[in-house]
């Protein structure tokens, strides 16, 4: 006798969850893409130098591929005005294929056409002329209206304390502000700061740590300022 499973009235019964129209990502489940959302999530992760924004970055692309299946681009600047095919690489190893460009072109369109789900862009405070021939903002605006997600990384300061413009304008916007912090190469406190070791030079000068601090706020402003427990621990 082949046994059947009944169901009893006592059983209960499975409701379906509520779809959250605000649910930011296109799962693949069962060979079937899901549909988009009506706007895309907007992400910032943001903070001074040696905070740890490309782990960051990199740590949410994998993610974004791998663990949840999702179609990505990644782009960076292209400070050399030519369009070049890169890596975004952190120390530890962890790469991510990038596309550095100067013009935007139909880049926009093909990304709705190719349902693509989430875009990156790194060192987004870069995007602008001559470096980048586009309006950033307004790309941003474009992709999320279309339901894509966005993750700006950035530079939130120059190494004069000024705030870039368009990362200052994304947070602001943002669904999300994911702010990092690095270590004081002096106090080893918490840093927030971008300190110059030179001290001179344009808002933009490409350098590494021959170049750049990660400093608290306090070590920035006054370099050489010997921390009292007092002082350490008021602030
Ligand atoms: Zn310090």
């Amino acid at each position: 006798m082949i046994e059947t499973m009944t169901v009893t009235k006592e059983t209960p019964v499975e409701s379906t969850p509520a779809t959250d129209p605000q649910q930011t990502v296109s799962l693949v489940e069962g060979g079937e893409r899901q549909p988009k959302p009506p706007y895309g999530h907007l992400s910032v992760v943001c903070g001074p130098m040696f905070a740890g924004k490309t782990t960051e970055t990199l740590k949410r692309i994998l993610w974004a591929k791998n663990g949840r299946g999702q179609s990505i681009r990644v782009y960076k600047p292209a400070f050399d005005q030519r369009y070049a095919r890169l890596q975004i690489v952190s120390h530890e190893g962890l790469a991510a294929d990038a596309e550095a460009v100067v013009d935007w072109d139909n880049r926009s369109a093909d990304m709705i056409e190719d349902s693509i789900d989430v875009v990156f862009f790194d060192e987004v405070q870069f995007f602008e002329s001559p470096n980048f021939r586009g309006d950033i903002l307004q790309i941003v605006e474009d992709l999320l209206g279309a339901g894509i997600d966005v993750v700006c990384s950035g530079l939130d300061m120059d190494w004069q304390g000024k705030p870039f413009p368009i990362i200052a304008h994304m947070a602001a916007k943002a669904d999300e502000v994911h702010k990092l912090r690095g270590v004081c190469t002096v106090c080893g406190r918490p840093s927030t700061k971008t300190y110059k070791k030179t001290g001179s030079g344009g808002q933009i000068e490409i350098g590494g740590a021959e170049l750049y601090e990660s400093r608290c706020t306090i070590h920035w402003a006054v370099p050489d300022l010997e921390l009292t427990p007092d002082l350490f621990y008021g602030r």
